[in-house]
């Protein structure tokens, strides 16, 4: 469903991403798991279609997407600092993707009002997103990413803005949500926790380079290297 095929992306002389493939089904979770500069932002970014690989292809639903531009691409995004427009209404925040896709009014409004549901904010539509708690606007940046039924989700480390309740509460909302709509999803994180609890695979970079891909038991029971062994073994 989702490919990444032998990807490789090069600042200059710094090889960020190195020779990387992975694949994850329709509906699977599957995170990216590594130390800071590991490269799971470039990886990500390269889904997204906002960096454009060195080497490499990637293909959604069996269709090479390597150079197209993002908005060809049927992907919601998430990011730590993915802000909300402060200016505009809940509503406006969570319809702009479809605004920008020219989907008309009315069914703006309905589709912006389940993708609020589906998040636990129903009746915030008209509020603006600075009333909100951090979490509320987690939420709402949630229901953006998803309101037009994105191929796939993309999160990078979306939690990590948030205190360590609200973040074991979205982590439990996101699962219930991710399920649901059965999405498929590929969440950055450097936290092993998040990335275990939450995954059905887990691909674990070190240095740009993919050191071990499986179920998060299997990777847990079998590290396939030191570094995999030491990194899943520390708490943050
Ligand atoms: P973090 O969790 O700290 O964001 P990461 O695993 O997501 O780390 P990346 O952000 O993908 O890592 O960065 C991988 C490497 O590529 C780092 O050494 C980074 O400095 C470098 N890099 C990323 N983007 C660029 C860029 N636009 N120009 C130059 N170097 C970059």
């Amino acid at each position: 469903y989702l490919e990444v095929e032998n990807v490789t992306k090069r600042f200059g002389d710094l090889v960020a991403v190195d020779d990387v493939s992975f694949s994850a089904d329709e509906g699977e979770f599957l995170s990216l798991l590594g130390p800071s500069g590991c490269g799971k932002t470039t990886m990500l970014r390269m889904i997204a279609g906002l960096e454009t690989p060195t080497a490499g292809e990637i293909r959604i639903r069996g269709e090479t997407v390597t150079d197209q531009p993002p908005y060809e691409r049927d992907i919601g995004m998430m990011f730590q600092h993915y802000a909300l427009f402060p200016h505009k209404t809940v509503g406006e925040n969570v319809g702009f993707p479809l605004k920008m896709r020219g989907v008309n009014k009315a069914d703006r409004r309905k589709q912006v009002a389940e993708a609020l549901e589906m998040v636990r904010l129903p009746d915030a539509i008209d509020r603006s997103p600075t009333e909100l708690s951090g979490g509320q606007q987690q939420r709402v940046a949630l229901a953006r990413a998803l309101v037009f039924e994105p191929d796939v989700l993309l999160l990078d480390e979306p939690l990590s803005a948030l205190d360590r309740v609200l973040r074991q509460q979205m982590r439990v909302e996101l699962e219930r949500i991710q399920k649901e709509i059965g999405v498929t999803t590929v969440y950055v994180t450097h936290d092993q926790m998040e990335a275990f609890s939450l995954s059905d695979t887990v691909v674990v970079l070190d240095e740009g380079q993919l050191s071990q891909q499986g179920a998060p038991i299997d990777i847990y029971e079998n590290p396939a290297s030191e570094f995999v062994g030491d990194f899943i073994g520390q708490s943050t």
